[in-house]
């Protein structure tokens, strides 16, 4: 069957790469010049199954009030924002079903690593999440207990224990009253998987649009006619596939808005800083979650990478200062002798975030219209399962997680597509 992605991020790659497999005809088109140029260019780099638990947990308006009226807050709502939406009682079924997905994934991720040999600055030693508060930490035991018995090794450490798997940690160890250390968690560059995994897919004969922009889908009698995009000279062209895949990340609202599919997706901007490594600097090898800022930090090859923070502010990708300046500082509180802060390439991306901080996957109420999108804070981790489940509701297969995909009818049951109107529709 032929069949157009939209959007060459990890996810829209990810489901060209599933679909090239199952012997699907695939064009991925996008608007930059090469994958991963927008919320999938630098991120935190963690593949985290033990961070499937989003950061609207119950100790997320804490944090807020904590924080208020700060432009550094590691959580912070805009006036416009719909507070009301990220602090309605997150079920348990969510982190579950968040859960279960994002193990699915890492074994993808794995099993993809096995058949391609593909590289992208990866490393397997884990992740170490750090707590400096007692309630936090607290909250973390009775998580990590729910997680061991769902099959995860994830262990409770003393400070001195997360020293020991950290050594990096001995500047700063006095403020950590706990850790939880999931040893089979990874971290890697997700820019550079995508790009690889790209050239992978035009290997098996994926088709690439870069440069070209998405402007409408025009419906008939239940199904998706075609796709109507601007090429690379700005002139209208129309696109036809037995087959639409919707992955643009925050932006798939907006193209599906206009044929009547509202989807509850909003962008929640983030931050991160890249401070390139020279031999003798003491950064840390292991990929660490911290908790009290709610950042995380991955070192990619020679690269150090520190990310975080959530604003919910529509589209704006304004670079804000205090909100970068926020990210280093607490960085060299960590590392004080981990590279040359002057060095710190920083970059700003919007998360394609949901209520729910699960992503619609599946088929949407056009027979030939599928979504792989909302992937939030996790699209990194959940991307390989993502794109090989997509493709198998593509195929007409059940994927193999349990999991509530759009369009299937599982244990996990979900909201429906039309739940929550979209602020900018
Ligand atoms: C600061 C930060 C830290 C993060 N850390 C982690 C982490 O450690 N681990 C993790 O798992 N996840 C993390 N994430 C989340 C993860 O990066 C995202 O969930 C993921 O990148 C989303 O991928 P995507 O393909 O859906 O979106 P994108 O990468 O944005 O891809 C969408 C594509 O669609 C294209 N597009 C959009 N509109 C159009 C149009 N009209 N026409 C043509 N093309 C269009 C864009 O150019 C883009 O290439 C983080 C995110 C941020 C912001």
């Amino acid at each position: 069957m032929r069949v157009i992605v939209l959007g060459a991020g990890v996810i829209g790659t990810t489901s060209a790469w599933y679909l090239a497999q199952s012997g699907h005809e695939v064009m991925v088109v996008d608007r930059q010049a090469e994958p991963a140029l927008e919320t999938s260019f630098a991120n935190g780099g963690q593949i985290s199954v033990s961070h499937s638990e989003p950061w609207a947990n119950p100790t997320a308006p804490l944090t807020i009030l904590k924080w208020f009226g700060r432009e550094d807050a590691p959580l912070l709502f805009r006036p416009r924002a719909e507070l009301a939406q990220w602090l309605w009682g997150l079920p348990r079924r969510n982190t579950d079903s968040a859960f279960t997905l994002a193990l699915y994934s890492r074994e993808q991720l794995r099993q993809l690593r096995r058949d391609t040999g593909i590289r992208y600055d990866f490393d397997t030693r884990g992740i170490l999440h750090l707590y400096e508060d007692g309630d936090e930490f607290e909250h973390a035991r009775k998580q990590a207990e729910l997680l061991r018995a769902r099959g995860l090794d994830i262990e409770i450490k003393t400070p001195e224990g997360c020293l020991v798997i950290e050594p990096a940690l001995k500047h700063s160890i006095a403020r950590v009253v706990g850790g939880a250390y999931a040893a089979s968690d990874e971290c890697g560059d997700a820019q550079v998987f995508t790009r690889a995994l790209s050239d992978l897919c035009a290997a098996q004969g994926v088709s690439f649009r870069f440069n070209v922009s998405v402007k409408r889908l025009e419906a008939a009698r239940g199904a998706i006619e075609r796709v109507v995009i601007d090429d690379e000279k700005g002139i209208e062209e129309s696109l036809r596939a037995e087959a639409y895949v919707v992955a643009l990340g925050s932006y798939s609202p907006l193209l599906l808005a206009p044929v009547g599919v509202s989807v509850p997706v909003y962008p929640v901007k983030g931050y991160s800083v890249t401070l390139p490594l020279e031999p003798g600097d003491e950064a840390p090898y292991t990929s660490l979650t911290d908790h009290a800022r709610k950042i995380v930090i991955s070192r990619l090859g020679d690269r150090l990478r520190v990310a975080g923070t959530a604003e919910l502010n529509g589209y704006d990708t304004e670079m804000n200062e205090p909100r970068c300046a926020a990210l280093v500082k607490r960085c060299f509180e960590w590392f004080p002798n981990a590279g040359r802060p002057e060095r710190a390439q920083f970059w700003t991306g919007l998360r394609p975030a949901t209520p729910s901080n699960l992503p619609l996957i599946g088929r949407s109420k056009y027979s030939n219209l599928f979504l792989n999108t909302g992937h939030g804070t996790l699209g990194w981790t959940l991307a390989c399962g993502s794109g090989r489940a997509l493709a198998d509701i593509v195929s007409g297969r059940k994927p193999e997680p349990e999991f509530g995909f759009l369009g299937f009818e599982t244990k996990t049951k979900r909201a429906t597509l039309s739940v929550t109107p979209h602020p900018t529709a």
